[in-house]
């Protein structure tokens, strides 16, 4: 592939890359073509953004994570500053819960793969394999 790094980059940088929705390894392309759907692997460097079945599961943890931690954030919030009534304060955090995770779904990704780029950068020994059998 063109541009493959040499290295990982640092852990701001991949955090940056992924707020941005840019690949981990090289920061050149971006990860989405649509508002849902991915690349398979970087149009600049060539790093795949899906490794295998299963992978982007772990962006579930992070839009999880994240979801759960703002709507605790939010209702505690509003509940102490008591503003709102029980009932809307319930129907906030609800849509809260069921919108956030939407818009957050790519960024999730984007983190998910900066992650993975941080502790299994690509490509690892098995990948260089397949590659190489792939080019054959
Ligand atoms: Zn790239």
């Amino acid at each position: 592939m063109s541009g493959e790094p040499q290295h990982t980059p640092a852990t701001p940088t991949l955090l940056l890359r992924g707020l941005r929705l840019r690949c981990p390894a090289c920061g050149q392309a971006e990860i989405f073509r649509g508002r849902f759907t991915m690349h398979e692997a970087c149009p600049h460097c060539g790093r795949r953004f899906e490794r295998g079945p299963g992978y982007l599961l772990g962006s579930i943890y992070f839009n999880y994570s994240v979801t759960a931690l703002l709507v605790v954030v939010i209702y505690f919030s509003l509940f102490y500053a008591d503003w709102l009534g029980d009932t809307q304060l319930l129907v906030l955090s609800a849509l809260v819960a069921l919108l956030f995770p939407v818009w957050f779904f790519r960024y999730a990704r984007a983190l998910w793969i900066a992650f993975d780029e941080h502790w299994d950068p690509w490509p690892n020994e098995e990948e260089k394999r397949q590659i190489e059998r792939d080019s054959e």
